[in-house]
């Protein structure tokens, strides 16, 4: 599923990508080209026009008569190679040929644009240079605003094209490459994107094959021992038992239930309007006064360090009391009888901090960076028989997530945990 995704994501990247490069090179190779032919073309054309400055016109025998100078460019009929021009061309008004230099020229002018590019023919030409690309320019001849007649000129456009063609190589080897590079960078940013998603589903899947495994067993339970008191008739004292049994494991089904909500629900800062001011100070004193009951059924002290002055801040202050009792109760679970669990509440300049030490039997440190995983247990057996499911504590992270603050634990094997909470003072 997350393959295809992805392929698609470096797919539509490629295509997007690839389109956008495309055109940008075909607008550019296009502009370039355009903008060498202009620049050629003036050049042409200044050409063009010195050399029909250089020409004589005269009025003989009643019309304009046109006589080409003699210039050192052109040595007898042919075109010196230094000119780069193929060939020169006057024609008279009727477009009939005075004089060329050059390639033979036709006796009448064709007519044709200002600007016109052409190839050789052989009949042009001669074998030698058949296929030669040229441009030629035709401009009229004008002498006190009447026209005279017309000059055309041609020159070959071999360099220009070669450095096209170099161009056109370039990009023929480097197009392909950029399109490979593209699509490989599609690859590897679909895989980017695509990782958080693949994560929460990831957990998600996770989450569910664990809830629906720590569901099973107590539900089989309740089946079977339904189906045994349907089976056989037993007395009121065996039914009673098996009864208990039953409403026992729907308890801690339905915590179970209650506590997978929860976590479904809870997700994400905690909106402005479920806040109030909530003092930690009477908080937690009340909290501890609860608790001793338990913590004295378990056989441990339970003693709390308050601080005189108030610490005021913005929570909920059913959760927070939710998220310290987690702590305190796993305190109590995993501290053997005749031990000490202390809760204390300090403040630093920015946040209120609530520690919640035991001197119970500690997290090994291979164990301590997942705890605060959803169903993570250190002792299966162990966590089994104190009937926790490994939501308390991923339940007090999202509580203290939610508040903006942080929770921590450090922890020494056979020595106790701290576990710590920070909120922020000021939000
Ligand atoms: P559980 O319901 O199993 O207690 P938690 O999420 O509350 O689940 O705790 C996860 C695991 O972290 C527990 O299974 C336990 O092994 C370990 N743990 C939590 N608190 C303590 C503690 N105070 N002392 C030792 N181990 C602890």
């Amino acid at each position: 599923m997350f393959t295809r995704s992805r392929r698609n994501l470096a797919y539509w990247f490629a295509l997007s990508m690839g389109s956008i490069l495309v055109l940008f090179t075909g607008v550019s190779y296009y502009l370039g080209v355009q903008g060498q032919l202009q620049s050629f073309d003036q050049a042409l054309q200044k050409k063009s026009k010195a050399i029909a400055a250089g020409a004589t016109i005269r009025f003989y025998q009643g019309q304009w008569q046109i006589e080409p100078e003699d210039a050192p460019w052109m040595s007898g009929d042919r075109l010196a190679r230094s000119s780069e021009l193929v060939y020169v061309r006057w024609y008279d008004k009727k477009g009939f040929l005075v004089r060329f230099i050059g390639l033979p020229a036709p006796l009448r002018l064709a007519p044709v644009p200002e600007f016109q590019t052409m190839v050789l023919s052989d009949r042009q030409n001669g074998a030698q240079s058949t296929g030669q690309w040229l441009r030629q320019v035709t401009l009229p001849l004008l002498q006190n605003q009447q026209l005279v007649g017309y000059l055309q000129v041609a020159e070959p456009l071999t360099a220009m094209r070669e450095s096209l063609e170099r161009v056109r190589f370039f990009l023929a080897l480097g197009l392909p490459l950029t399109l490979g590079l593209i699509g490989i960078t599609g690859w590897f940013l679909g895989g980017v994107a695509i990782q958080p998603t693949r994560r929460a589903y990831e957990q998600l899947q996770r989450f569910t094959a664990d809830a629906s495994h720590e569901l099973r067993a107590p539900l089989a339970a309740v089946l079977s021992n339904a189906q045994v008191g349907l089976m056989a008739p037993e007395d009121g004292v065996q039914q009673r038992l098996r009864l208990e049994k039953i409403v026992e494991t729907a308890k801690s089904m339905s915590a179970l239930i209650g506590n997978l909500l929860f976590l479904s629900r809870q997700e994400g800062p905690l909106v402005p309007a479920s806040l109030i001011r909530v003092d930690l100070m009477p908080l937690l004193r009340s909290l501890t006064e609860e608790q001793a009951e338990q913590a004295s059924m378990y056989g441990l002290a339970l003693t709390a360090q308050l601080p005189e002055q108030t610490v005021t801040l913005s929570a909920d202050p059913d959760l927070l009391r939710q998220a310290v009792t987690n702590l305190l109760s796993n305190a109590f679970k995993y501290t053997p009888s005749g031990g000490t669990v202390q809760l204390r509440l300090t403040t630093t300049s920015r946040y209120a901090v609530i520690q919640v030490q035991d001197d119970g039997i500690g997290i090994p440190s291979a164990d301590l960076p997942h705890i605060f995983e959803r169903f993570y247990r250190v002792d299966t057996a162990r966590s089994r028989q104190t009937g926790g499911f490994g939501l308390g504590l991923a339940i007090a992270q999202q509580i203290i997530a939610a508040h903006r603050g942080r929770i921590t634990a450090t922890s020494t094997l056979e020595k106790g945990s701290t576990f710590q909470i920070e909120l922020p003072l000021k939000g």
